[in-house]
């Protein structure tokens, strides 16, 4: 007899910031099946390599399926109530900021509105960080700065409705795929000029009509001389400027002394000064134009700067908000802009509000009816694990994510997890960091797990369940309450599901909100289990009457005080460590096309490993002839941070004295591989964004 058919349940990709719509079935064999979604509005039916394998990824081998304390098999009440008295007991002892948390772009927005709410609100401290410090603080940054609110101002649509599109410090097509399919399509259809921003030769820069290879950390010279010749070629837009903006005068000031020519540009930036002239007068001349920046801009010691220098090009062109024109950033995980939005970075509070503000504390204050709220921001990514190291931390929770490889300087971090008196991971496998727990917690995965997620065009999706959740494992939400009510907090953490908590989020995002912040979902205060079952994709903010806003800021409103952008004069400095004779070479890293983070899902896809089975340190033909190094000779990397040791490519993707390191790799996959021990833990003093794509090694 036939099997029946089972139904396909509608959820979203757990990898990257484009946030695709995936229909996930068990097939009658017992094997998941999965296809994109063609109703969603991200992908409309489309997948990358990494969505299409999602379905192998969820076997249970190497799973964490039971709560462990020192390494042995425990009870869930034992595990709990040794985690709720260490938590509370170092409070006791030391104080709030003697604790933290350290979360992930991983968690759903309601694991991470729950984290943020004990933290912030009841232990009241702020040290609740998150990986995706590493991977957008600079972007928030700048958007707070030029904005008054970390607002993405752009849709997907954009890239299919400008006649330009520059991709700075983006590899869009191995990272974000999917909108780049739809870029490609839309420049088959309409002929976009594509510029790419990148000191390596990707597959992206590939495709690029220009690629503008410049030195590691010269982005703000590039986009200073931008706005400097936009001056020039009278392609202000004054009434937008004058109406709209404050501080174009100051910021132009910056530029032209940065940049006084486009020789003195493409010098500084070690470029041909026909191609900077060629992308300025490409630019200057499309009004249809969005700039789109990630990792490349953002992982810098002036990663904010670079996304204002930017922005500020958008801004003095009036090129913002409308259709196929804007300041684009893309996020690199799925969930990243839902922890922005609850407040999950240690020097943000939830709904889009700021410890800047004390009206903003009080108001989350009488909101979640916390007296003992955190005050003052927390500790940001790699202070936290400073102070996990020299003892000022002592008890740390880390949830979902691998610190012990994809932190910068990641031998202080391993260092960091041995020291700290009591650590607790919550994962779904056994990684490096899972080594250091005292107490590991069996966590739910992507499948098991519901709640929704934000992608990059500030698209809220659910991810829904389709399979049983496996052993023991339970949600992340469900497990921080467990702990909040063994603390104390049971009035406040009394949540029976994720609707339960969207619906508080949701109120929150509303609540003493007259419309100085634009998060407000406040629509969705009311949804109830049915509505949030059948929740459909929504870009916020979305109205009192249920309208969703795709473009924001196309009315030249924007959310601050006196309702105009800001330009930010920026200037040109050097990168964190510049190369010397000793460490002659700029090592970057990054993602390849068909790996997620630390590989602990899409290493065990063999068709996934069968593209690049094992990192490759690329080089340039000039320095292999230097080091006399050949394909697949063994080579020793050394940074100021640590030493690495993987297999040589010569590519012609890297300018000489460049190298690059794919990020992925691990002690669980291959030894001394990984750009992690070799990264410099040196970061924006704005954004505490870690300088991740330059170390002189
Ligand atoms: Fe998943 Fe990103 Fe690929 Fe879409 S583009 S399927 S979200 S990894």
């Amino acid at each position: 007899m036939q099997e029946p058919a089972v139904a396909e349940v509608r959820t979203t990709c757990p990898y990257c910031g484009v946030g695709c719509g995936v229909l996930a079935r068990v097939t009658p064999d017992g094997s998941v099946s999965v296809r994109g979604d063609p109703e969603h509005p991200a992908n409309f039916g489309k997948l990358c390599s990494k969505g299409m394998a999602l379905g192998e990824t969820t076997g249970l081998e190497g799973r964490v399926l039971a709560p462990e304390i020192g390494g042995r098999e425990a009870s869930w009440d034992d595990a709990l109530d040794l985690v709720a008295r260490r938590f509370t007991d170092t409070v006791g002892r030391y104080g709030p900021d003697s604790v933290a948390f350290y979360v992930s772009g991983q968690l759903l927005t309601e694991d991470y509105y729950v984290a943020n709410k004990l933290m912030k609100g009841f232990i009241g401290s702020a040290n609740i960080d998150t990986n995706s410090r590493l991977c957008m603080a600079s972007s928030v940054a700048g958007h707070r700065r030029a904005f008054g609110e970390d607002i993405v101002p752009g849709i997907y649509e954009d890239f299919e409705q400008a006649d330009l599109v520059v991709l700075a410090g983006s590899n869009t097509a191995w990272c974000h795929p999917i909108i780049y399919q739809r870029l490609l399509a839309a420049r088959r259809k309409r002929g976009t000029k594509i510029v790419v921003v990148d000191p390596r030769r990707t597959a992206t820069a590939e495709e690029g009509d220009l690629h503008l290879a410049i030195d590691p950390g010269t982005d703000v010279l590039l986009f200073n001389g931008l706005l400097a010749h936009l001056a020039r070629s009278n392609v202000i837009d004054e009434s937008f400027v004058a109406g709209r903006t404050s501080g174009l005068a100051i910021a132009l000031d910056a530029a032209a002394a940065d940049a006084p020519s486009i020789e003195s540009v493409a010098e500084g930036c070690g470029l041909n000064s026909g191609d900077v002239r060629l992308f300025y007068e490409l630019f200057a001349a499309t009004e249809r134009s969005i700039t789109v920046y990630s990792q490349g801009v953002n992982q810098s010691v002036h990663g904010t700067d670079k996304v204002n220098a930017i922005i500020n090009c958008h801004l003095a062109t009036g090129r913002i908000g409308r259709p196929g024109m804007g300041a684009f950033s893309v996020t690199g995980q799925p969930n990243a802009m839902g922890g922005r939005e609850v407040g999950g970075l240690a020097n943000q509070l939830a709904a889009h509000m700021s410890f800047e503000s004390t009206q903003d504390i009080e108001t989350v204050s009488r909101f979640w009816n916390a007296p003992n709220i955190a005050r003052k921001a927390g500790l940001k990514a790699v202070d936290l694990f400073r102070a996990a190291g020299d003892g000022r931390v002592k008890a740390l929770w880390i949830m979902g994510t691998n610190p012990a490889v994809s932190m910068p300087d990641a031998g202080r971090v391993r260092a960091a997890l041995k020291a700290c008196d009591f650590v607790v991971v919550s994962d779904i496998i056994r990684t490096d960091t899972t080594r250091f727990a005292d107490v590991l917690l069996p966590a739910a995965g992507w499948g098991e797990k519901s709640g929704t997620v934000t992608n990059s065009e500030r698209r809220i999706s659910r991810q829904r369940p389709f399979l049983p959740l496996p052993g023991a494992a339970r949600p992340d939400w469900k497990i921080v309450c467990d702990v909040a009510r063994r603390m104390g907090y049971g009035h406040a953490f009394s949540f029976d599901g994720p609707a339960a908590i969207f619906r508080e989020h949701a109120a929150l995002s509303t609540y003493e909100n007259a419309g100085e912040r634009l998060f407000d979902i406040g629509a969705f205060a009311g949804v109830t289990e049915a509505e949030y079952d059948g929740f459909t994709p929504v870009c916020w903010p979305v109205s009192r009457d249920g309208a969703s806003a795709d473009r924001l800021f196309g009315d030249g409103c924007f959310p601050t005080a006196d309702g105009r952008a800001f330009f930010v004069a920026v200037r040109q400095q050097s990168v964190a460590q510049a190369v010397d004779a000793t460490r002659p070479i700029s090592l970057n890293t990054g993602r390849l096309r068909d790996q997620w983070h630390t590989m602990t899902r899409t290493g065990r896809v063999p068709r996934l490993m069968s593209n690049a089975p094992e990192p490759l340190l690329e080089i340039a033909a000039e320095d292999a002839i230097r080091y006399e190094l050949a394909d697949g000779d063994l080579a020793s990397v050394s940074s100021p941070y640590g030493l690495a040791r993987a297999k040589v490519k010569v590519s012609s993707s890297q300018k000489p004295s460049s190298a690059f390191l794919p990020m992925h790799w691990s002690g669980q996959f291959a030894a001394n591989a990984g750009a992690g021990p070799l990264a410099t833990p040196l970061a924006d003093a704005v954004s505490g964004q870690p300088e991740l794509k330059h170390v002189p090694v």
